[in-house]
């Protein structure tokens, strides 16, 4: 029988932190618009994404082939979980060698149903060669950025107006944001830190942003409503739409590695504690501290007296999904000293579950974009210590146009005193401080904003993300229409 509904072609790089929020995207369109999604990536990632799916979705996964060693990397690897920072730029790199596929893959469905070409094509920001891919076939073609708009357009105007690693100062601005403040060399990520111009991360960047040229427009996780400055940037650079449809997050099912002990643990845990008397600390699924700020953190964890969970990772110079050694990495004596209130989960932790109880007051995030969706979706003003990439930026935005966030430290190398994180944790946590409780204030608007912004119709007017994604597919359908 023919096919009768419109495909959309979706198209992550090979990293979880990518993956996760079109995996999320994949299931989004699938659940509001009805439609057919397909789902490209290299076998080992499509092998993980089958048991990610609901048993109910139909979403198609389609492999594209790839050897990892034919391009200098160890044998089966697909993905940058698994990988040195060296080769994370190999893997990226990798990706140009898969568009012959990609190619014969969308020829092949317009061949399978000439009548019902894919609608779309959403790929990857690091995929810029796949709008030009798509223009040739008449596809209209979208990127999908999992940062915030803020994170992404501070990430490019950096690889924008290089070099910036200056001797004379250790503060610059940027020609693109006068408004946003004045960015400090603590806040570069490493390879735009060492970048010139010339090397092959700028290379890279560059060649890929040159490529946005061909493609219809960027869609966002993010909602317009706190995060217009970084999308005028992208409207005004790329003189295209910008979509700010999110905040789109996994359903719990498809949520990863799921612990039915650990979450019962948590939840067990939460239910004993009063209303907003937690704080939870957590760096993402890549980031680690070091040996000494973990120590540091572990003593103004004691000191501030406040109930806590901490998911514990070794520290930078070990594997981080190896076993956590307490002893050797936390002051002697603090798991008994703090054991009637403090909980450390050694394996993956329900983060979503645990920012969605009433006893979690505080967020001690490393500000990795869907850590902090998370959080503002269910109101819960956050700690920031930024390590990599955009989440620096992210900080800025929370903290700087937000209000629902102090930074209380910065990267993996610098300098943390127990003193400092117990007196930022006291000023947010504590339930009578003015600041705490503007925070409590803010981050409360922004989960009504975001709920308000999600909504579908109700007496004729949607919220601004539904009615984002709309404004995409009825872009999308004009172009397929106007092409037919
Ligand atoms: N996460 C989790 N349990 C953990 C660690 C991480 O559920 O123990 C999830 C978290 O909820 C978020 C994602 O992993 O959805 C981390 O993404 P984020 O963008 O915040 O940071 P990244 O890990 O990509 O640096």
């Amino acid at each position: 029988m023919a096919e009768t509904k419109e495909k959309v072609i979706i198209f992550p790089f090979m990293a979880q932190g990518h993956i996760i929020p079109f995996l999320a995207l994949a299931l989004h369109i699938e659940r509001q618009k009805g439609f057919n999604v397909i789902f490209l990536n290299t076998p080992l990632n499509i092998k993980k994404l089958r048991s990610s799916l609901p048993p109910d979705s139909t979403i198609r996964l389609l492999e594209i082939p790839f050897t990892s060693s034919d391009h200098g990397l160890p044998p089966n690897t697909e993905n940058t979980d698994v990988l040195s920072y060296t080769n994370v730029f190999r893997l990226l790199h990798s990706s140009i060698s898969l568009r012959p596929s990609v190619e014969k893959i969308l020829k092949d469905l317009i061949r399978e149903n000439p009548s019902r070409k894919p609608l779309c094509f959403i790929a990857d920001i690091f995929f810029g060669w796949t709008a030009a891919v798509a223009k040739e076939m008449g596809i209209f073609h979208a990127f999908f950025s999992g940062c915030s708009g803020f994170g992404l357009a501070c990430y490019y105007s950096l690889w924008l107006n290089l070099p910036h690693r200056k001797v004379d100062s250790d503060e610059f601005s940027l020609p693109d944001f006068e408004e946003a403040s004045i960015f400090h060399v603590s806040q570069l990520p490493l390879n735009i830190f060492e970048a010139d111009g010339n090397d092959p991360w700028s290379k890279f960047q560059l060649g890929n942003l040159l490529s946005w040229v061909d493609s219809n427009g960027v869609l966002f996780n993010t909602i317009g409503e706190f995060d217009q400055l970084g999308l005028l940037y992208f409207k005004r650079k790329l003189s295209k739409p910008v979509w700010p449809i999110g905040p789109v997050l996994l359903p719990s099912e498809s949520r990863a590695k799921q612990n039915e002990f650990t979450s019962k643990l948590c939840r067990d845990w939460l239910n004993s504690k009063a209303l907003n008397s937690v704080l939870f600390v957590s760096f993402g699924s890549m980031n680690t501290i070091s040996a000494s700020q973990m120590m540091q953190l572990a003593m103004a964890l004691e000191k501030s007296g406040k109930d806590f969970i901490w998911v514990v990772r070794p520290p930078i110079g070990f594997d981080i999904n190896s076993e956590f050694r307490a002893q050797e990495w936390l002051p002697k004596g603090f798991e008994e000293r703090v054991s009637s209130r403090g909980l450390l989960v050694q394996t993956w932790a329900p983060q979503v579950e645990i920012l969605s109880h009433k006893a979690v007051s505080v967020f001690l995030t490393h500000c990795g974009w869907n850590s902090v969706l998370e959080a503002l979706s269910n109101g819960v003003p956050m700690l920031g210590w930024p390590m990599a990439a955009e989440q620096f930026f992210n900080a800025v935005l929370l903290e700087k146009e937000i209000g629902v966030c102090v930074e209380v430290a910065r990267g993996k190398k610098c300098e943390v005193r127990c003193e400092d994180l117990a007196e930022k944790i006291e000023l947010v946590m504590n339930l009578d401080s003015e600041k705490g409780n503007e925070m409590r204030r803010k981050s409360f608007e922004v989960k009504e904003m975001i709920e308000n912004a999600m909504r579908n119709e109700i007496n004729g007017l949607k919220g601004s993300s539904s009615q984002a994604l709309d404004e995409f597919f009825s872009a999308a359908m004009a172009a397929k229409n106007s092409n037919a």
